[in-house]
C-alpha cells in the first residue's frame, strides 16, 4: 500500500482503499444513524468501527446509551475501579439478550514493572480464579474476549501458565476468544502474539502521536493477515479533555481507521455528547482537510503521551516503573481521571519517598519529559484516601 507524507512531523495519511466493511442505517432514539461494520479477523464478530472502552466511567446510563446507539462491544478489565467497572456493566446488561452485545475483559497477573516479565504468583490457577471473579461481577457465563492485560514483552506473550489458562478457559466455555492487550513495546508484542498462534485478538495502543507508529502499523498488517482481530485503543489520547476541538477527536479516530487492518476502535468517552461525536465519524470515514491540519498541528506538539519505548527503564537506579508512572500522569492531566490514575499508582507498590533523594537524575526520556518532576507530582496520589477521589 502506498502512503503519502504530509505536513509537519511527517504525519502519514493513507490513500483510501477498497476495504471489506458493511454499512447499515439504524434507527436510534428516533433518528437515523449510519453505522460501518468490519469483521474482527477470524473471530467472525461483526463490529461497528467505534466501540466503548468503559474504563473511565461508572455511569450506567452512559453505557446503556452506548448500547442503544448501536455500539456492540464493551471493553473493561478485572482491575478497573477495583472491580466496580465490571459490576456496573453487569447491572446494565442484566436482562438484555446475551447475543445483543459483546464483552471483553482483561486479567492481569503479577509483573515486574521494570522488566515487563511475569513474576511469582503469575500462575494458571490465579489467572482462572480472577476470570471467575470477573464473570461473577459481570453476571455472565462467558466473555467474548479475554485478554492477558498490559503486556510489553514477547516472553510474557508466550508465558506458558497464561497460555494454559486461556486454553483451559476456552475449553470450559468461559471465553470465546483469547487476546493480548498492549500499550508499550507494541510491535514486539504484536509479532509475538502472531507467532504464538494462541491469540485470536490483539488490543493495541495505536495513534499518530506514537513515534513508532510505522512499526505498529507493519506488525498489525502481519497479524491481520494471519487472521487475528485488531482492536485499536488510545486513539484519542485524552483529546476529550484537552481544549476540545471536535476536529481533533474525529480526525484521531479517522486516522486510525484509515488503516484497513484495524477492525474497530474502543473509545473511552465519558459524556453523552462524546458518544454522538464518536459515532458521527461513520457518516464519512474520510479525513477532511481541516482534520488533517489539526492532526499535523498536534503531531508537532510533545503533549502528554508516553511512547512506552522503555528507553528510561535501565536508567533509573531505583528501577522505578517510569512508563507506568507517565501513563498515570496522562490519566491525571489528559484523561482527567484521578481514580484511574490512583488505581495504577497504588498497583505499582512505590517506596514511601519517590524521586526525592537523588542528587542527580540520569534519566533521559526519548521525547524530553521531565521524568522526576512528573513522577513526584503523580506519586502523591498513593497517599490520598480513595474516598476523596472521584472518577
Ligand atoms: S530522580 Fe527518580 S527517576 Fe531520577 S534516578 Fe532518582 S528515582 Fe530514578
Ligand atoms: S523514555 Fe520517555 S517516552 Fe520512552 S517510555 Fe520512558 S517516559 Fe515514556
Amino acid at each position: 500500500m502506498k502512503s503519502t507524507l504530509a505536513g509537519i512531523g511527517g504525519l502519514f495519511f493513507l490513500p483510501p482503499v477498497d476495504m471489506k466493511q458493511e454499512v447499515k442505517i439504524v434507527e436510534a432514539k428516533g433518528k437515523e444513524k449510519k453505522l460501518v461494520y468490519r469483521t474482527l479477523g477470524k473471530t467472525g464478530l461483526k463490529l461497528p468501527v467505534i466501540n466503548m472502552g468503559v474504563m473511565l466511567t461508572d455511569n450506567p446510563n452512559l453505557i446503556r446509551t452506548a448500547l442503544d446507539s448501536g455500539i456492540l462491544l464493551l471493553d473493561t478489565a478485572h482491575g478497573y475501579m477495583q472491580g466496580r467497572n465490571e459490576e456496573t456493566i453487569g447491572g446494565v446488561i442484566k436482562g438484555r439478550p446475551r447475543d445483543s452485545y459483546y464483552i471483553a475483559t482483561k486479567v492481569n497477573l503479577p509483573q515486574n514493572r521494570t522488566t515487563g516479565l511475569y513474576t511469582d504468583g503469575a500462575t494458571t490457577e490465579e489467572f482462572l480464579k480472577r476470570l471467575d471473579i470477573s464473570l461473577k461481577r459481570l453476571g455472565v457465563d462467558y466473555v467474548d474476549i479475554l485478554y492477558q492485560h498490559g503486556v510489553s514483552k514477547k516472553e510474557s506473550v508466550m508465558y506458558e501458565p497464561v497460555l494454559k489458562a486461556l486454553d483451559q478457559a476456552k475449553k470450559d466455555g468461559k471465553i470465546r476468544f483469547a487476546g493480548v492487550s498492549t500499550h508499550g513495546n507494541e510491535p514486539e508484542v504484536i509479532h509475538a502474539a502472531t507467532d504464538s498462534k494462541a491469540h485470536d485478538v490483539i488490543l493495541t495502543a495505536y495513534n499518530f502521536k506514537q513515534k513508532h507508529y510505522p512499526e505498529v502499523r507493519n506488525a498489525i498488517a502481519r497479524a491481520s493477515q494471519a487472521g487475528i482481530g485488531i482492536i485499536g485503543m488510545k486513539a484519542i489520547r485524552g483529546a476529550y479533555q484537552q481544549p476540545p476541538t471536535i476536529k481533533n477527536i474525529t480526525g484521531s479516530l479517522k486516522w486510525i481507521l484509515q488503516d484497513p487492518n484495524v477492525h474497530t476502535v474502543i473509545t473511552g468517552f465519558t459524556t453523552f455528547e462524546h458518544i454522538e461525536i464518536d459515532l458521527s465519524i461513520m457518516d464519512d470515514l474520510t479525513l477532511t482537510e481541516p482534520e488533517k491540519l489539526e492532526l499535523q498541528k498536534e503531531a508537532s506538539i510533545r503533549g502528554l503521551y508516553c511512547q512506552g519505548c522503555g528507553q528510561c527503564l535501565g536508567q533509573c537506579p531505583e528501577k522505578l516503573p517510569i512508563p507506568d508512572l507517565m501513563r498515570a500522569y496522562m490519566y491525571t492531566y489528559d484523561y482527567r481521571s484521578l481514580a484511574h490514575a490512583q488505581d495504577l499508582v497504588v498497583s505499582l507498590n512505590l517506596p514511601s519517598r519517590v524521586c526525592e533523594d537523588c542528587s542527580y537524575c540520569p534519566v533521559k526520556c526519548s521525547i524530553g519529559f521531565n521524568v522526576p518532576k512528573k513522577i513526584r507530582d503523580v506519586a502523591r496520589l498513593k497517599d490520598v484516601p480513595s474516598e476523596y477521589i472521584t472518577v
